[in-house]
């Protein structure tokens, strides 16, 4: 992409007082926004400092509660967190707008323009300049470059991905239900590819939902009968990151349930009506998710010269600097960070995001006071999964084996953490009362 353009752009200041250190943060996610909201709320108004996030999304939802928007057993319209009021809030400002280059050299990143859905133009192209900029930008899918995944399946990186998939799978129900003719091989089948925990876990939510669904006057579909859904996984066995216990355990779970759990079973292509596996054989599916693997978005290769690795994330040392750039910090899903003593890179979730975050509090406070920079370390809570209301099982700290109700509240807990640093006890103590009440009140599954 031609981004000499840029070069003559002026900067949008991002502070009036010339003496306050520039942090900017791009991608308000797990990682970006915990920063910005507490770097805001203790520096903001003291103006030691001043904290600009940008973020291409205008709302923020916890991503991994993705699979359950996907699957209308979580409305996102309630609960996603405006930026702009939060902004305000917390005492940073906000930016809407997609980095897509960068020119270390002045200490300044290029932000795409932003249109509306006619086309007509919101923001020109701008220029934002930083002293210690950090980027967060999270991960995509990764199709691996099998044929059809792009255009065919759906995959869970953005709330509007997730909205989208519910609208098809709300369809899906309302056409059946509406036929005369009998269904189509594939119709009402749903194709989930990669069993890491976002596949595992969409899988058990879609199977609730879609009951739930079946149970609201769709009296025409038994939902035994006709709904599928297949877990398909290249890999030996499901849930790979996790231990084979509790892999085994999610597999059984999920086999009582119905879904077919399918290992060791590549996928060639996605078409428009199922996948195509090595084998040949075809499996027809009307819905198609791709849960596969990550990487980084593409704007982190070449990225002026910072290190990447393979799959694009940008390579930082014990400090979260880039290895090329000490103003430059990376965090959460699009860093690769391989603490001191280990040997390998931390995996992409949310408590690797949230607890670099946290560290990353205390690097800007070193930085500005010029004392030396402590090193990332990682200390693992933990891995716990959700099988939606059948079952939430995992094992947390040193191996140890939790299930049921306490598991539960261990897996949400990491979201109300989340919600604590960006709200205080306060909010999120109403918020949480508001969920009880409305839970009262509400269909069981999103209807429209
Ligand atoms: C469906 C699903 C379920 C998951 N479940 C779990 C779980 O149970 N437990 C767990 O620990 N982890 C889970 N994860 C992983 C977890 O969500 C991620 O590891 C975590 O969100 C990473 O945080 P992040 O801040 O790096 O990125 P994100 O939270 O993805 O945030 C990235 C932000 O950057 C913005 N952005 C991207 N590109 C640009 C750009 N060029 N310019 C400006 N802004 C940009 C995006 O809009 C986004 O707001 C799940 C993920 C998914 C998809």
């Amino acid at each position: 992409m031609d981004l000499s353009l840029y070069e003559s752009i002026a900067e949008t200041p991002s502070t009036n007082d010339p003496t306050q250190h520039r942090v900017l943060i791009v991608g308000g996610g797990a990682a970006g926004l915990h920063l910005a909201s507490k770097l805001g709320a203790h520096y903001g108004r003291k103006g030691k400092i001043s904290v600009t996030l940008l973020d291409k999304s205008r709302v923020h939802v916890w991503k991994p509660l993705l699979h359950e928007v996907a699957a209308g057993s979580f409305d996102a319209e309630t609960d996603a967190v405006e930026l702009i009021a939060h902004a305000k809030l917390r005492h940073y400002r906000y930016r809407i707008g997609e980095m897509i280059g960068i020119n270390r050299a002045r200490q300044q990143i290029y932000v795409a323009p932003t249109d509306d859905d006619a086309g007509t133009r919101v923001i020109p192209p701008r220029v934002l300049g930083y002293d210690t900029l950090v980027i967060a930008i999270g991960s995509l899918s990764n199709d691996f470059g099998t044929p059809g995944v792009m255009q065919h399946a759906i995959t869970l990186d953005t709330l509007d991905q997730a909205v989208r998939f519910n609208r098809r799978m709300m369809d899906a129900c309302l056409r059946a239900n509406a036929q005369y003719e009998p269904l189509r091989p594939g119709q009402l089948h749903c194709a989930i590819v990669g069993a890491g925990a976002t596949g595992v876990e969409l899988a058990a939510e879609l199977h609730k939902s879609m009951r739930d669904l079946a149970s609201y006057n769709l009296d025409n579909i038994d939902f035994d009968k006709t709904i599928k859904i297949e877990l398909i996984e290249a890999g030996p066995r499901i849930l790979l990151a996790l231990p084979e216990g509790l892999a085994a355990d999610t597999t059984k779970l999920l086999e009582s349930l119905g879904i077919n759990v399918r290992t060791g079973t590549p996928v060639m292509s996605v078409e428009a009506d199922g996948v195509t596996l090595n084998s040949g054989e075809f499996i027809p599916a009307e819905l198609i998710v791709w849960a596969a693997g990550i990487k980084a978005p593409d704007v982190l290769r070449d990225f002026d010269g910072l290190e990447s690795d393979r799959i694009n994330r940008l390579i930082v040392k014990p400090t979260l600097q880039t290895t090329r750039d000490d103003n430059i910090f990376a965090l959460g899903d699009c860093a690769y960070c391989v603490p001191e003593g280990a040997n390998a890179p931390l995996p992409p979730r949310a408590q690797t995001a949230q607890q670099q975050a946290n560290f990353m509090v205390g690097v800007i406070a070193q930085r500005l006071d010029g004392q030396p920079l402590s090193h990332f370390k990682y200390h693992d809570r933990g891995s716990l999964v959700a099988l939606s209301d059948y079952k939430t099982f995992g094992v947390i700290f040193r191996g140890f084996r939790l299930e049921g109700f306490f598991a539960m509240l261990a897996y949400r807990a990491l979201h109300k953490l989340h919600l604590l640093a960006l709200f205080g006890p306060w909010r999120v103590a109403l918020n949480f009362l508001a969920g009880l009440l409305t839970k009262r009140t509400e269909p069981r599954v999103k209807l429209h």
